[in-house]
Parts: C-alpha cells; structure tokens; sequence
C-alpha cells in the first residue's frame, strides 16, 4: 500500500473507532461497510485539497452541499437496516457516499439528486467503484421514482418541511422511510408501513439542508 492510502485506511479505522465506541453504532454490517467504501474519493476533486474527508463532522462537496457526518450516515443506515436484495429509494445523492454505502450492504439503490453536477459526480465516482447497482437521476426527489416503485426503504438527506405524498405512496408494505423534517429546527423522522397504518417514530433533532 502507498503511504496516501495508508493514511486513509488509518483514519478509516479512527473513524470506525468513534462510530463504535463514542456513538454507539452496533451493527457490524454498516461499520465494516464504512471502515472499506474510500469516503474521500467522494470529495469532488476541486474540493479535495485541506479536506478532512474522515472527520467527525459534515463535509463540504461544492455547490452548497456537504456529505453528512460519518455518525448521521451510520445512525440512519443503522435504523432502517437495509437487507441484501432491498430496495431503496434516496433523494439526495450528493457525493454518492450513502448510496455507495446502502450498495455496500447488497440493496438496490435508486438516488435522485436535483444538482445537475452532483449527479454526474455521483455516477462517475460509484461506477469507478464497482456500486453498479446504483441508480441516479438528476430531477426532483420530491416525486420519488415512480418507475422503481415500491420501495422498502426511503431514506432523504435533505430536508423537506412535510413528507412529500408520492414518498409515502412509494413505499412499500413493510417498508420504512427515514428523512429530517422540518424548516430550521428539524427532526429526523422515521415511518414505518404496517398494512394501511403509518406508524412514527421521531429520533435526533438534526440540521441538513433543505429540500429545495
Ligand atoms: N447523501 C449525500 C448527502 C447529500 S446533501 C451524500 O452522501 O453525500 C443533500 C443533497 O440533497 C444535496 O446534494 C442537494 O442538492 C440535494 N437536494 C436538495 N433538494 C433536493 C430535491 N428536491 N431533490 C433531490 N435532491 C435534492
């Protein structure tokens, strides 16, 4: 290994660290699919240089836009468990690294991301990491991906203020949706589908962008 990469897998292994021991994260699955996806190559390269892509905070993608803290991508991936064979829908693909890593657990993954740029980063950087099983659209999350539908899992990382309709009608009978809600002050609001019921749970308060 060369020392750059070296120095990666070291702070991988940190990160993982904090992940198990400060925060709590229990599922190996998600900590062995964190300690491996190379998260810094995810960074756009124009926003590579002083990044601190391992960090225990969001990082800046451009364009506005950060990837999430390494525990808000563990806790939500935790939460909704994703099992080999599901089917998810993301909206807000962003860098492409929740999606790498939701591919990294065996799901099939439909993300849309409504930055043009964003998207293309996204596909480019995931296919040259072999996540062929993830799709990305450029358009607006909020009405889903009616084509793929349904969904067992939907998972946003941008925030709408209330729960779009075509999200909740995406989903799928014993599926779940985990996504912030909320203008300023958010919640991170997770739904699950039992029969004609929608059952909620509020977990962390949060900040994420908005859904625009
Ligand atoms: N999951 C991403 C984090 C992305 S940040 C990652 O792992 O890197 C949130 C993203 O949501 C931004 O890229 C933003 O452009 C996108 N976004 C905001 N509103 C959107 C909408 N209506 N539809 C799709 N994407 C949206």
């Amino acid at each position: 290994m060369d020392l750059d990469a070296e120095i990666q897998a070291l702070a991988r292994s940190k990160m993982v660290l904090l992940l198990r021991r400060y925060y709590g994260i229990r599922d190996e699955r998600v900590l062995s699919a964190m300690e491996k996806i190379q998260r810094h190559l995810f960074i756009p390269e124009a926003f590579r240089d002083g990044a601190d892509p391992y960090g225990d905070h969001p990082c800046p993608i451009g364009w506005g836009q950060t990837i999430s803290q390494p525990y808000i991508v563990a806790y939500m991936t935790e939460k909704i468990a994703p099992q080999p064979s599901e089917t998810v829908l993301e909206i807000g693909t962003g860098s492409g690294y929740q999606a790498a890593v939701l591919a990294e657990l065996g799901a099939s993954v439909f993300s849309v991301e409504i930055i043009p740029e964003l998207a293309e980063h996204a596909r480019a950087v995931l296919a040259s990491q072999g996540y062929d099983q993830v799709k990305v659209r450029c358009g607006d999350g909020r009405e889903g991906w009616p084509g793929a539908m349904p969904f067992d899992i939907i998972i946003g990382t941008c925030a709408p203020e209330e729960i779009p309709d075509p999200l909740v009608e995406q989903l799928a009978e014993g599926g779940r949706m985990i996504l912030p809600v909320g203008r300023r002050i958010q919640q991170l609001v997770i739904l699950r589908r039992k029969g004609r019921r929608l059952l909620q749970e509020n977990a962390l308060s949060v900040r994420f962008v908005p859904m625009v």
